[in-house]
């Protein structure tokens, strides 16, 4: 078992002030124009990508297009190469805790979903403390509290939950609905290290066609969410698209526009990308454009070659053989044992719980040997809860 502490980030410097938001640049980029270059890239195009260093967007269209396909070992090799001078060799574990399957929403590839008639069930004080017991016990030290979006987990009952968990962990993120800047400070002085926020795609017709009812029917409220997450200057911001909502090529493109207009605006804060592709789920599902198992590992070779800063992070949505074999590419974290229904962890709940199937079940002692099979080192700890201002 390994520690690995990051150095402190210090926010001096990091404006709180509304500098513009993303909802604003996004309206200068058009979907079919930029579908269209992503078409339009050749072999030629590849290879002056391949050789280049401080890669622009215009680099990662080409490196996401049909035409790098054929490139992939290279791609790979060169991912790999520049992960390990980045991050060295670790690979950190972390944990998702689901508080709450309860939803106001209704989005058509999700499990939770307001009309799906599931049992719904949101933690309370003692629940919570029996799931930090079990997830201590496994050995994990950072954790991922998940809700549905709903006002029954809005901040009040954070406030109440929060102290409960931080003091057995020393990072915490949270994948909860997008909240104003003064929640996410709030949280912030409660621990929390980091906020994920998936926009799902960024294709506002398709957007509208998943996202039924409810807030997140809102497009440019959950688009703007990781600028307000810079602006209450929260240590990392974790960005994604659902993979197979609509064309993953372009809807890559439009979150490397977004990751580059964060990375300007809060420049002290970290960055994460996460690679959820859809899963079953209860309620059944719908892919508009599936993205392949080598598709996935191009796209998640782009990344790192666009950015060697990010940090890329593989889910147990994905299989274990697919996970086995893509481990080393580029990714620096992975979860480990999920369980997607609140619970799940301390009792053997119910299966209509969750929220989507797991693919990998295996134990994290499986996961942390099949880390070291790759000559990785398994990080449970990377930060200290000493450094959260
Ligand atoms: S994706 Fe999120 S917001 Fe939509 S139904 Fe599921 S939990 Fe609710």
């Amino acid at each position: 078992m390994s520690n690995s502490i990051a150095a402190p980030l210090n926010f001096i410097g990091q404006s709180t002030a509304v500098q513009g938001q993303f909802s604003d640049v996004v309206s200068s980029l058009n979907w079919q124009t930029t579908a269209a270059s992503i078409d339009s890239q050749t072999a030629e195009d590849v290879r002056r990508v391949l050789v280049k260093k401080n890669l622009q967007i215009d680099d990662f269209i080409t490196l996401v297009s049909p035409a790098a396909q054929a490139f992939l070992p290279e791609m790979v090799a060169k991912s790999q190469q520049l992960t390990r001078q980045r991050f060295g060799f670790g690979m950190s574990l972390f944990a998702p805790l689901y508080l709450s399957n309860t939803c106001a929403n209704e989005c058509s590839y999700c499990g939770f979903s307001m009309s799906n008639p599931i049992k719904r069930l949101t933690l309370n004080e003692s629940d919570v403390e029996n799931e930090v017991r079990a997830l201590k016990t496994k050995g994990f030290d950072h954790i991922l509290l998940v809700t549905g979006e709903t006002s029954k987990v809005s901040l009040s009952y954070f406030k109440k939950m929060l102290p409960i968990i931080t003091p057995s962990f020393n990072y915490l993120s949270m994948e909860i609905q997008p909240l104003e800047v003064d929640e996410y400070s709030a949280l912030r002085g409660l621990g929390l290290n980091a906020v994920l926020v998936y926009q799902e795609t960024y294709n506002k017709t398709t957007y509208a066609k998943h996202h039924i009812k409810g807030k997140k029917s809102d497009f440019n409220y959950r688009l703007d969410a990781p600028d307000r997450i810079g602006q209450a200057q929260v240590h990392k911001i974790g960005l994604g698209v659902l993979l197979g909502l609509d064309d993953w090529r372009t809807d890559s493109v439009f979150l490397a526009h977004h990751l580059r207009h964060l990375q300007k605006q809060y420049w002290r804060s970290r960055f994460s990308i996460s690679f959820p592709r859809i899963r079953p789920c209860e309620g059944g599902i719908e892919v508009g454009s599936e993205i392949t198992d080598k598709q996935l590992v191009q796209l998640v070779c782009a990344w790192r070659l666009f950015d060697a800063d990010v940090e890329l992070s593989l889910s147990t949505r994905e299989s274990a053989h697919f996970r086995d074999h893509v481990l080393p590419i580029g990714f620096t974290s992975m979860s480990a044992e999920s369980k997607t229904q609140p619970g799940g962890y301390a009792e053997d709940a119910q299966s209509a719980l969750k929220q989507f199937e797991i693919s990998d079940e295996r134990q994290v002692s499986d996961i942390a040997k099949l880390i070291q099979s790759h000559g990785l080192e398994v990080i449970w700890k990377d930060w200290d809860k000493a450094y959260n201002s």
